[in-house]
This record gives structure tokens, sequence and C-alpha cells, in this order.
């Protein structure tokens, strides 16, 4: 049996974008003053957040694959994260 590797595996995901909302939001000043802003970069296995040279945070929400990996490491109210809307988000090819 050939073994393949989690980003072959994740490869075959499929990605359904709500357009009109996203499911993730950063409070900037939390974020900066915690140190949750780079913890949340540097945990995201999808690099959906990037530190922009102002220290900003963005946030590409539409490769988010919903692991929750983000919320364990924020401070409390500095990330805002909820599933997208039915019908959006990612869809898991191999569970
Ligand atoms: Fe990244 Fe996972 Fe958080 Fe989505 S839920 S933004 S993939 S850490």
């Amino acid at each position: 049996m050939k073994r393949t590797s989690i980003p072959e595996r994740l490869a075959g995901n499929r990605y359904v974008t709500d357009e009109d909302e996203s499911h993730i939001h950063v409070d900037q000043d939390l974020a900066r003053s915690t140190g949750t802003g780079k913890r949340i970069v540097a945990v995201c296995p999808a690099h959906v957040y990037t530190e922009e040279p102002d220290g900003t945070i963005s946030v590409e929400y539409a490769a988010c694959f919903e692991c929750g990996a983000c919320l364990a490491v924020a401070a409390p109210g500095a990330l805002t994260w909820h599933y997208p809307r039915g019908g959006t988000g990612v869809q898991f090819r191999e569970g």
C-alpha cells in the first residue's frame, strides 16, 4: 500500500469560499498586545495568517481547513472564529 504525505492528502481537499463573509476576525490591538498574532502565524498549518511589516495580521480565510489550532493559542478576545456558513469551507476528500 502506497503511503501518501500530509501535503498530498491535503491537496485533494476542496474549498468553497464564502465570498461575502470571513469566518475569522482578528482584533489587531489585542493580537499585538498579547502576542496572539505571532502565535497564530506560527501555528496555522494552512498559512492563513501573515504578519505584515507594520505588525498587522492579515487573514486569507479561504485556505482555512478548520483544525482549530489558532483558537488554542489565541488570548481571549483576540481572535473570533466560527465555522464557515453552511455549504462553504473545506470539504475533506480523505477523512
Ligand atoms: Fe489555520 Fe486551523 Fe485556524 Fe484554520 S482553524 S486558521 S487552518 S489554525
